[in-house]
């Protein structure tokens, strides 16, 4: 083997070590990256849970108008939001309490709404859906920042009921800091969402408190 051989193999197996080398660290940077995403879901989750609970009041939500657009037979399902649909993403989560403070579990809740321009599906079942709470009494909707329409601040519509034989509850979900919700005569501060930015959207929690 000549000079120039042995340094043809040298070069081949540094470039060969140096690849594997640059392979391994981006991908365990990736895992780093992805554990520490996970672990701050985790916290944030828990973090959202303590103030939750914290904020559980013994009066139930205020009733309010149940307004045109309801629709029965709406899907089960704890996401609406789909291709096409205008908005801001919005993801609410929160409890269902009674007034005990204590969390329903597999509470129903039928939630309706407008999308980000304020126009509602009345031919379909767009932004329209109901759901269960879960066993600690949680419930999470993905859906859009709802627009205004007028004559409206902007507001998500929500059944909402503790067990079969309890009575339904029709009341309405608002945003913060809404300029026309000073203006608007069905709006009631008890029913604003607490909301944040996040780096995928909005996120809101709002706990209901209802009659058993
Ligand atoms: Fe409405």
């Amino acid at each position: 083997m000549n000079n120039k051989t042995s340094v043809g193999i040298l070069v081949i197996v540094a470039l060969i070590v140096g690849g594997y080398l640059l392979f391994r660290q981006s991908f365990i940077g990736k895992d780093m990256n992805q554990t520490s995403q996970t672990r701050q879901r985790k916290e944030s989750t828990q973090s959202a849970n303590v103030e939750v609970s914290s904020q559980c009041s013994v009066e139930v939500i205020p009733a309010l108008t149940e307004g045109p657009y309801y629709k029965q037979n709406s899907p089960e399902r704890t996401n609406l939001v789909e291709e096409g649909i205008s908005g801001e993403k919005l993801t609410l989560t929160g409890f269902v309490f009674d007034q005990d403070c204590r969390p329903i579990a597999n509470a129903w809740l039928d939630f309706w709404q407008a999308d980000g321009e304020g126009n509602y599906d009345n031919q379909g079942f767009k932004l329209r859906g109901y759901q269960f709470t879960d066993s600690s009494g949680r419930y999470i909707l993905e859906t859009v920042v709802p627009g205004q329409y007028p004559g409206r601040t902007p507001h998500i519509h929500v059944k909402v009921r503790a067990t079969e034989n309890s009575p339904v509850i029709t009341s309405q979900l608002f945003l913060p800091g809404v300029s026309q919700n000073q203006t608007d005569p069905i709006f009631n501060q008890a029913l604003v969402m607490d909301v944040k930015d996040s780096r995928d959207g909005k996120v809101g929690t709002f706990n209901f408190v209802v009659n058993k």
